[in-house]
């Protein structure tokens, strides 16, 4: 039986990771700090929560890291712990840069000292990108993060392929773009509507809202996102793979798509700070523009190009943007009853 440990297994991607492993036959270990609030809610909705082998771990404290790499011997350690949230890290900026960039290094340095065969993956990030540099972009697409996160998780990217180069270690780092799901984080853009959406259908209120609806993101369901992760550490060689559609869409797209789904069409009227997304319906706002939620510095559009993992790793996505979008709204709708 093959052994993961898997850091930020509370998290959307690792809740889904898990699973996948679960299914494979994996003893699952998880990493997980202790907050006041209940921390296994995406491990339960997944049915999971009980399967799994949990370790007090925080990536800004080494000693965890280095207690938890020294005992274990896993086969395959999956590095999605992050200062996640791209909006809070210039609050956060040097959490972000201890977290994002630090952490990986303090394990794949734990790696080298106790544990090197054990296959390596860091969460890198199409946040990378940032102000783009060619469209769509790939593995050798040039770097220009826009956030203290996409500053941080470009250290964790090189300070991955460095211990790659310098050690023989396998050690692969994928560059995934935008991926939702129904257990998305509420403050990400994707999930903050549909949410929105789904309790304005069911109750009404205020309308949901939101910062600049002109950005693009290329956007993917996780669970697909998860499959590709652990297909990297099965290759005979580490690298670098990007993850992405192929497809980008706007926020404003996006929110049409999830309106729709509960039977909402959405005119558009005004520009900037005063643009409305209006039922045609019921003249109903359901969408306002507010600044406090526009960016100091914007990732305008990523699009990412898959065609390395499609060759390599025989990975596709499986799942539109528009079959995405429904597929969340409708969770949040069905969970309010
Ligand atoms: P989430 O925000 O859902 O999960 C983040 C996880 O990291 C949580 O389990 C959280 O734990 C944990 N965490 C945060 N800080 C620390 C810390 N200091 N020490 C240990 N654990 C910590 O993120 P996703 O699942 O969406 O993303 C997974 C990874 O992939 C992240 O690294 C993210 O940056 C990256 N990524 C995500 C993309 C996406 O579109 N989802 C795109 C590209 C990259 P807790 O529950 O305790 O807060
Ligand atoms: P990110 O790509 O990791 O930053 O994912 P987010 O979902 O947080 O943001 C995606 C895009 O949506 C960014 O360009 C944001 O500026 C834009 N956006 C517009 N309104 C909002 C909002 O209210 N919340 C968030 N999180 N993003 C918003």
């Amino acid at each position: 039986m093959k052994r993961a440990f898997v850091t930020g297994i509370t998290g959307q991607d690792g809740a889904y990771l898990a699973k996948l492993l679960l299914e494979k036959g994996y003893e699952v270990h998880g990493g997980i700090r202790r907050i006041s609030h209940p921390i296994d809610e995406r491990l339960r909705k997944l049915r999971i929560e009980r399967d799994i082998i949990f370790h007090e771990f925080d990536l800004a404290e080494v000693n965890s890291i280095n207690r938890v790499i020294k005992a274990q011997r896993f086969d395959e350690v999956y590095n999605l712990a992050a200062q996640s949230f791209v909006g809070s890290s210039w609050d956060l900026p040097i959490y972000a840069g201890d977290v994002n960039g630090l952490g990986p290094a303090r394990i794949l340095d734990a790696l080298r000292s106790f544990s090197p065969d054990t296959r390596f993956y860091q969460a890198s990030t199409s946040e990378m990108y940032g102000l783009v540099q060619a469209v769509p972009q790939n593995e050798t697409t040039r770097f220009y993060p826009r956030s203290p996160y996409g500053v941080a998780k470009v250290y964790g990217h090189y300070i991955t392929v460095n211990y790659r180069e310098s050690f023989g270690m396998h050690a692969s780092s994928g560059i995934l773009f935008n991926h939702e799901s129904p257990l998305r984080g509420t403050e990400f853009v994707t999930r903050k509507i549909t949410l929105g959406l789904a309790r304005l259908a069911r109750s009404g209120g205020d309308p949901v809202v939101l910062g600049n609806l002109d950005a693009r993101r290329d956007w993917g369901f996780a669970g697909d996102y998860v499959e590709g992760m652990w297909l990297m550490l099965q290759q005979p060689q580490a690298d670098d793979y990007v993850l992405a559609t192929g497809v980008t869409t706007s926020i404003r797209d996006f929110i049409t798509f999830a309106g729709a789904e509960l039977g909402m069409q959405i005119e558009w009227s005004g520009e900037g700070v005063t643009e409305r997304g209006i039922d045609r319906a019921s003249g109903r706002t359901l969408i306002k523009v507010s600044e406090k939620f526009y960016r100091p510095a914007e990732v305008d559009l990523l699009v990412g190009d898959p065609a390395k993992a499609a060759r390599t790793l025989s990975w596709t996505s499986t799942v539109g943007v528009r079959e995405l979008a429904e597929m969340m709204v409708r969770s949040d709708y069905d969970e309010q009853i």
